[in-house]
């Protein structure tokens, strides 16, 4: 084992706080990895203020992680000393249920484990990348293709998969009308990658703030959803819509939304449940879906998709120094479009 700086929670309620870590030492199949950049995703802020449930503290957050390999185990084949590479959600699966076999991995019918507030193999707490060093098994680590800054590349590993998995999966594309709910860090880049996969994208946002960005992001349409008269008028309008607002929404007015067919995606994870009226479902046979995370595959895939679009998050970059400012205005839906920590200031 070995000890680093890091940044985390002490409790639900306290600011985070440097404080020192462990990591375990670099096994046959493990990578060492120097992070550069780790991106701010809303989950951090649930987890470190125990939105879901109870947390063992102390706990550094951190799941869009960019650095550079600079150790390899002994058996590691798949990644070299001076790689620049990602760890996203997930660094470890049990590898031998049906959906790991399928390679599945994030929805490991025994349990994957989580970047952060995960066991680790030895039996303790995993814990993040807002942190200098990390040490995961090879199979989990994806490689950040040239052309995408490491700083542009940290978001990817978590709102830039999290959206491209639903896309592909529910076959955005050419003829297919698309809408984002909420443009934040995952909404940013589900406009990105459903622009770029030929479909007709809208924006649903709770104001017209943001609408010069969004549709240089490369939305077609985008509305307000505190305008009454948005909901009248797209009644019937989206193949797909993906909701990635981080609070509970009026769930029956957005599914009214769909086609006969048409299917809404949850991603966002409030702490409320979501609920709906069996009306609004089975007037026009329309789906409601979640999607956590892609697996492995599809996140190298969703990284080589980013280089040959040229791709990346739109972020602000930030010393460790401001995180919590950084979770104000994350909560205040006020980030253009994701925090990325420069963990060079954290050494
Ligand atoms: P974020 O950057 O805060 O973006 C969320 C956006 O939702 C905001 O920018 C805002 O967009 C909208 N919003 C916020 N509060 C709202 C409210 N009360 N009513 C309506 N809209 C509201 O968060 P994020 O990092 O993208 O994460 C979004 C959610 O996805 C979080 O709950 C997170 O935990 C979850 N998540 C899930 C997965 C998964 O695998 N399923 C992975 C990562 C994150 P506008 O200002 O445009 O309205
Ligand atoms: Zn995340």
């Amino acid at each position: 084992m070995f000890t680093i700086n890091a940044y985390g929670a002490t409790s639900a309620t306290e600011p985070l706080v440097p404080m020192t870590i462990e990591r375990r030492d670099v096994g046959p199949r493990d990578v060492l990895i120097e992070i550069k950049y780790t991106g701010i995703c809303h989950s951090d802020i649930h987890h470190t203020r125990s939105d879901w449930g109870p947390v063992s503290y102390p706990v550094a957050p951190g799941h869009e992680i960019a650095g550079v390999v600079t150790a390899t185990g002994s058996e590691v084949t798949e990644h070299a000393v001076g790689d620049r590479v990602g760890v996203g959600c997930m660094v470890d699966s049990c590898r031998e249920c049906d959906e790991c076999r399928k390679g599945n991995e994030q929805y490991c019918l025994k349990t994957h484990t989580f970047t952060y507030g995960g066991v680790d193999r030895d039996g303790r707490p995993t814990q993040g990348g807002y942190a200098t060093h990390i040490v995961v098994d090879q199979d989990f680590v994806l490689k950040i293709p040239e052309g995408i800054g490491l700083d542009e590349a940290a978001p990817l590993l978590c709102a830039g998969i999290t959206t491209y998995s639903p896309l592909t999966h529910w076959g955005a594309g050419p003829g297919k009308k698309v809408a984002i709910v909420g443009l934040g860090g995952l909404g940013h880049m589900a406009v990105k990658l459903a622009h770029a996969m030929g479909a007709e994208v809208t924006v649903l946002s709770q104001s017209l703030k943001k609408q010069d960005d969004g549709l240089r992001l490369g939305a077609d349409h985008y509305y307000a959803i505190s305008d009454p008269v948005t909901f009248e008028k797209l009644a019937g309008t989206f193949d797909l819509i993906v909701n990635t607002v981080s609070a509970n929404l009026d769930l029956d007015a957005y599914v009214s939304l769909l086609t006969v067919d048409g299917t809404f995606v949850n991603v966002g994870a409030p702490a409320e449940p979501l609920s709906i009226n069996a009306w609004t479902l089975f007037m026009g046979r329309r789906s409601v879906a979640g999607s956590v995370i892609g697996s492995i595959r599809e996140t190298q895939e969703m990284l080589d998709f980013c280089a040959e679009h040229r791709l990346g998050a739109e972020i602000e970059v930030i010393p460790v120094e401001k995180i919590n400012e950084a979770y104000e205005r994350v909560l205040a839906s006020d980030v253009r479009y994701r925090f990325v920590i420069d963990i060079s200031t954290l050494a």
